[in-house]
């Protein structure tokens, strides 16, 4: 890997760090479609084997592709290692089934990523490692949830899709006092939003599926931290074998490079989306973090650049009317994805919510009228009259 000198910007770094040019001098990275790579004697080959040097072996511990996606993020992140997965939950099953064994305790959000809500309830518990979930703005039950076998706490800020934000300082503060592992999710703002790391996270996981491929094409993930605990979850994934294919990490890597302008135009345009619903009589409640009437505003802003790409709002007349207006979008796509250039809406309640029990959706803070909106990078005007009308009509 051919970094750059250290005191560049992290942006500048995910734009030139590059894997070394081939002798055709290409600009551009190109692809490393092998599933294995050749040694000149039995000498290096063995030395490779035994970590005595980190040459490629095999692409499912290692690819060039898969190395500059991951050393870009580190950069990004200010972490010191990483390792990039094929999903975003293969990237937090890793995380977690890598570093907790039979008897250890997780205290988790609970409004997490669906999935994750899963696996920490379902799956982990199968492995005799127990999990108690706690509402994102209760401090006191955090607090309260840690017990003497607790070894992580995980979380995400912005929740998906309620927008809760989750005070980093304090969290951090919170792991360091009983020694705990912070494993964050920092999906939802990407470290050029949010660095959580400079807060005291350990680890910090993404699925790069989002806003960093930013065109809905691939799938992926990634684990960045402290390099001690990245190293567990490396040997973890080399055996286990949830690797990120070579082609979807070239593609994320060269998202990489225009993810910062790509970004302030997603704020922008969500900021702007939700200043437009605020006070709209189809609608009882807006949330986007950089609104005074959200509830952790003072939070967001402290710990967040700016507000992110998502908005969600609550139509009155439940789960029918929030239906209705996702028929009625001429413009946005109906699709399970967030993060696209092309805006996005969702029904949580009736899709990706839709196997919890009514009380349980209650209890993580979907409710039957919310709507999930993903601000894309389509001209502002145009994505604002589409929501107005299909408003209208719902
Ligand atoms: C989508 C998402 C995930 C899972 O990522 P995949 O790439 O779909 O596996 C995890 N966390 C959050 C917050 C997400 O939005």
């Amino acid at each position: 890997m051919s970094d750059k000198p250290n005191e560049l910007h992290p942006v500048t770094k995910a734009i030139r760090i590059q894997t070394p040019a081939s002798q055709q001098m290409e600009h551009s990275t190109p692809l490393f479609i092998t599933s294995s790579f050749c040694f000149d004697d039995a000498e290096d080959m063995r030395a490779a084997f035994a970590d005595e040097t980190d040459a490629n072996i095999y692409s499912r511990f290692s690819n060039p592709n898969v190395d500059e996606f991951v050393a870009k993020m580190v950069a990004l992140e200010g972490a010191e290692a990483g390792f990039a997965t094929a999903t975003g939950m293969a990237a937090v099953f890793s995380s977690m089934f890598a570093l907790l064994k039979q008897g250890d305790h997780l205290v988790c959000c609970s409004s997490v990523f669906g999935s994750t809500y899963a696996m920490v309830t379902k799956y982990l518990p199968r492995f005799g490692i127990e999990c108690t979930l706690v509402p994102a703005d209760d401090k006191e039950a955090w607090e309260k949830a840690v017990k003497p076998n607790t070894k992580m706490i995980y979380l995400e800020t912005p929740t998906n899709p309620q927008l809760e934000i989750i005070d980093l300082e304090w969290a951090g503060e919170l792991a360091k006092k009983h020694n705990l592992i912070l494993n964050v999710d920092n999906c939802f703002a990407t470290p050029l939003l949010q660095e959580p790391i400079k807060f005291g996270a350990h680890l910090v996981v993404h699925s790069a599926t989002k806003w960093i491929d930013g065109q809905g094409r691939v799938l992926g993930g990634v684990i960045v931290g402290k390099a001690d605990l990245v190293k567990e979850i490396y040997l973890f994934c080399r055996n286990t074998g949830p690797s990120l294919s070579p082609f979807n990490a070239w593609v994320l890597s060269k998202s990489l490079e225009t993810m910062d302008v790509r970004l302030q135009r997603h704020c922008e345009n969500a900021f702007a989306l939700a200043k437009a619903l605020e006070g709209h009589p189809k609608i009882s409640m807006v949330k986007y973090p950089f609104l005074q009437s959200h509830p952790q505003y003072d939070i967001a802003i402290k710990q967040m650049k700016a507000g992110g790409g998502i908005v969600c709002f609550e139509i009155k007349g439940g789960m029918q009317a929030g239906r209705d207006f996702l028929n009625a979008l001429q413009l946005l796509s109906m699709t399970a994805n967030l993060g696209d250039s092309r805006s996005i809406a969702s029904h949580p309640a009736s899709t990706t919510h839709s196997k919890l029990s009514e009380a349980e959706r209650l209890s993580v803070g979907i409710t039957p009228g919310l709507i999930r909106i993903s601000a894309g990078l389509e001209y502002i005007d145009d994505i604002v009259n589409d929501i107005m009308q299909a408003l209208d009509k719902s």
